[in-house]
């Protein structure tokens, strides 16, 4: 299945070959000399000229990321060649470009070479196949030391790696500037759960054969591929009208060892006619393309970037604009939704997720999907999740005062604020702010922020839950812990992520999924919370299975304030009956 390690290298350097043309640069006094070696070389390379010394070192520096070789004439009158020798091999941004220089002395060839040029000619010209061959020759031992040596080919699938590819990208693009390309991301669907399911080695056996895919639809497609994450790969082809080949392709090898149905590929496109956007542009939104379908989709699907896309992303970069009021002027808001235990006969509303909503001026109510993230990376979340934090302790208070009943709520955790310094203190002082206890607001993590810093992460929750916070580990199922991590992970419940829920049915792989973590929250001794269940056979299932709580459109979709109160009235009774910590039972 793996590739040998040389067979890679040469996989590169074949391709390398293949879709670069590349410059050379020819430096001679002599006009004629110019032409002659120009008019031998210009099929093959991109030719520069230079007549001086001086223009030569110039035109060096200027096209020092492009330029494969320099052809030196060793003899010129203004400025010596030698010269223009010296200054490429003694600095380090140029020493790279190989240089051959040419020369009618015996002498000189040799040291020429002392002073680091790779090869030589001879004046009179040798014949026109030798100086190809060996300008060829030259240009293969320089990339072999320069780019295949020295950076990334990914070690499991034989790829290049994400950085080495989009430098190739890039380059790609100034030799081709007529050239419509497309710009490809590949992710597999819940990799991890193959990984979990099947074993590590079953999961590399999957990405190798993905890695196959891509490098002979790059191959077929005048392009390349890499591996640009964990279980994301990056293609940068030529224009193509029609897609299905590529999802034929990238699928065909997969299904050889794999039931369709597991092995999903989500392919989003940004095909870019115009060279319109930079490189990084086109993957940002081949990999929008791609989100933009399910996790769930129950074949390979192939989205292409469309203006919908377009506008969400002009939406997220005014939204960006307009955090700074939007947190001056508290535009957020705080809804509730419930939380039903279902261990029992009936139903019983026990708790509530805390959830921010942005009332924009001018978009209305905007949900945090589209604007936690943003916050997150321009490191405003802190701000608002404690002002979304304070304002659910007020309100827990008050429903306390009217109604006589705590009702406990999670609240969410943003991955950023793990590294708040502050944190435990700022919670702390939530609570006795508002007069609660500290086992009334619970704490949603991501699954990923676990699996992300562990450590770090490790601690903090510790810390928290030495206080009496209760930690719930959020989304579960989307990231990648392990058993073995999980059974050593100080957390109060789960919360299965909503992709689960989506697809279960009776008996299906879904359903088995979430079966199984049923039995892992078993063992861990820890209570399961399902959210995102829309349906009544969704929420049978889940009861059938063992699971503890419900929290999704079948009961309620999140609500104001005020609503919720009238929810809290209306189940009162049973809030008195029952004491408010629904979660315990299971450690009974
Ligand atoms: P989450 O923590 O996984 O929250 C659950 C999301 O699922 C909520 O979306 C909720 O409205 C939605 N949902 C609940 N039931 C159903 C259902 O039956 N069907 C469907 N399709 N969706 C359902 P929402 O409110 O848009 O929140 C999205 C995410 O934003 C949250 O995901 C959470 O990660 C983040 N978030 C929300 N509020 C805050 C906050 O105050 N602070 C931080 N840091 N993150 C927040
Ligand atoms: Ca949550
Ligand atoms: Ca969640």
């Amino acid at each position: 299945m793996m590739k040998t390690n040389s067979v890679r290298t040469l996989d590169i350097e074949a391709k390398y070959k293949q879709d670069f043309r590349r410059t050379i640069l020819i430096v001679d006094d002599e006009p004629v000399n110019l032409r002659l070696l120009g008019n031998i070389l210009k099929e093959e390379y991109d030719i520069a000229y230079a007549q001086t010394g001086e223009e030569a070192i110039e035109e060096i520096k200027n096209q020092k990321e492009f330029l494969s070789l320099v052809l030196l004439d060793l003899y010129m009158p203004q400025g010596n060649g030698y010269t223009v020798l010296d200054t490429v091999m003694g600095s380090e941004e140029l020493s790279h470009i190989p240089v051959i220089v040419f020369t009618a002395e015996k002498m000189a060839e040799v040291e020429s070479l002392k002073r680091g040029a790779v090869d030589f000619l001879h004046k009179p010209y040798d014949r026109p196949e030798v100086i190809k061959a060996r300008v060829r020759r030259a240009i293969e031992l320089s990339i072999g030391r320069n780019i295949i040596n020295t950076t990334g080919v990914d070690k499991l699938t034989g790829l290049m790696t994400r950085e080495y590819f989009l430098q190739y990208a890039n380059e790609y693009d100034k030799f081709h500037p007529e050239q419509e390309v497309d710009a490809v991301v590949l992710n597999v669907s819940k990799f991890h759960l193959i990984n979990e399911l099947y074993g590590r080695r079953f999961g590399d056996k999957v990405l190798c054969a993905i890695a196959d895919g891509a490098r002979s639809v790059a191959r077929a497609c005048g392009g390349v591929a890499c591996r640009s994450g964990a279980d994301s790969f990056y293609l940068y082809i030529e224009h193509q009208t029609d897609y299905d080949f590529l999802q034929k392709s990238l699928t065909n090898r997969l299904y050889e060892f794999m039931e369709t149905q597991d092995a999903r590929l989500r392919i989003g496109i940004y095909p870019d006619l115009y060279h319109s956007a930079n490189i990084q542009q086109r993957f940002d939104r081949a990999l929008h393309a791609s989100n933009s379908i399910s996790r769930n989709a129950n074949a390979t699907t192939v989205a292409i970037y469309n203006n919908e896309m377009y506008e969400k992303e002009v939406f997220e970069a005014k939204l960006l604009g307009d955090i700074e009021k939007a947190l001056s002027e508290k535009q957020f808001k705080v809804v509730f939704q419930p939380q039903y235990d279902i261990s029992g006969e009936e139903p019983r509303l026990c708790s509530a997720e805390v959830l921010a909503r942005w009332k924009h001026p001018e978009f209305g109510f905007v949900r945090p999907d589209f604007f936690i993230p943003l916050f997150e990376e321009n490191g405003r979340v802190k701000e608002l999740d404690r002002y979304v934090w304070m304002e659910a302790a007020r309100q827990v208070r008050r429903w306390r005062d009217m109604y006589g009943v705590t009702i406990p709520v999670s609240i969410n955790v943003s991955r950023v604020d793990i590294f708040d310094p502050d944190l435990l203190e700022y919670l702390k002082y939530v609570v006795s702010e508002n007069g609660l206890e500290t086992d009334d607001i619970r704490l949603e993590i991501t699954e990923t922020a676990y699996t992300d810093s562990v450590s770090t992460v490790l601690d903090v929750v510790m810390s928290l839950r030495n206080e009496g916070f209760k930690v719930e580990m959020d989304d579960f199922g989307k990231g990648y812990s392990s058993l073995n991590m999980l059974t050593s992970l100080p957390i109060d419940a789960l919360k299965l992520d909503m992709a689960f829920i989506n697809g279960i049915a009776r008996n299906n792989k879904e359903m088995g999924m979430v079966e199984f973590i049923l039995e892992i929250a078993r063992f861990l001794k820890v209570p399961v919370i399902a959210e995102g269940v829309e349906t009544s056979e969704q929420y049978l299932l889940l009861k059938n299975a063992g699971c503890d709580i419900i929290q999704g459109y079948y009961f309620s979709k999140p609500v104001m304030p005020a609503e919720f109160g009238q929810l809290i009235e209306k189940n009162i009774g049973q809030f008195k009956r029952e004491t408010a910590s629904g979660r315990e039972k299971t450690d009974e």
